[in-house]
């Protein structure tokens, strides 16, 4: 058993150490003896989305959003849609979770016609949504509750087609005014939440794996590991943000 991650734009969207999800999720993976690779897929490199069983994109500014729009406009974002259609596992954070829908409205007016893969638009706001997050995923998405940290200007609206991945308890979430946290469309998981994610979140990590795994295994049920020290931090963030 293997799985096969499709890192996207890693050089452009890795705000806030958004590839430390790439190293915990093959990292929970060695610890049951499972192997999986990584394929970093830049501007102007082919995509076969195919090929992976899970892809990642990671957070950005405005301007390198801007930067990708002509590669995502040469073929990506066809890929990108089919593969979601066909049940392709998708974590996607902040810049790249807002990629994925139709547009994105910068502070500064640069309307960026994004991939439309899934039902949501962003308007970037004169507040910057900034801070340390605590949301509860929806069962659909494993039921945990998850600790992150938010950066970020653009408000996210969900359409009728899509439902939110959680429900925000402290921080904005994706506008600071419906109480919604991220994006959940057939196996894809938009958030909000940098940091990296997973690390201090190893419930909601093995829920994205084990999805990842299904849909190319078919029933898969990851072994637990000894999450002590994962939890420790987590539990910490949430006594720290609820004062519990
Ligand atoms: N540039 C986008 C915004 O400000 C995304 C930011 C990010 O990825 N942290 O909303």
């Amino acid at each position: 058993m293997e799985l096969r991650i499709c890192h996207l734009y890693p050089d452009v969207l890795n705000l806030y150490g958004d590839g430390g999800d790439i190293i915990c999720m093959q990292q929970r993976l060695r610890w049951r003896g499972i192997d999986s690779n990584v394929t970093r897929v830049l501007i102007g490199d082919p995509l076969r989305l195919s090929d992976f069983d899970l892809l990642f994109i990671g957070g950005g500014q405005d301007f390198e959003q801007e930067v990708l729009l002509p590669d995502l406009q040469r073929g990506k974002d066809r890929e990108i849609r089919a593969a979601i259609e066909d049940g392709l596992t998708a974590l996607t954070i902040c810049g790249g979770y807002q990629m994925l829908g139709q547009y994105y409205v910068t502070y500064d007016g640069v309307r960026c016609d994004f991939i439309g893969a899934l039902d949501l638009y962003t308007v970037g706001s004169k507040t910057r949504m900034i801070g340390n997050t605590i949301f509860r995923c929806s069962d659909e998405c494993g039921g945990s509750t998850v600790v992150g940290f938010e950066n970020h200007s653009g408000k996210t609206w969900l359409g009728p087609s899509i439902k939110p991945l959680a429900h925000i308890e402290v921080g904005f979430g994706n506008n600071g005014e419906d109480h919604t946290e991220g994006a959940h469309y057939k196996n894809v998981f938009g958030s909000y939440s940098h940091g990296p994610m997973l690390p201090k979140n190893p419930e909601f990590c093995d829920f994205l794996l084990e999805t990842a795994l299904r849909q190319r295994y078919g029933t898969v049920s990851l072994s637990p590991l000894d999450d002590t020290a994962e939890r420790t931090a987590h539990d910490h963030m949430v006594q720290r943000l609820t004062k519990r």
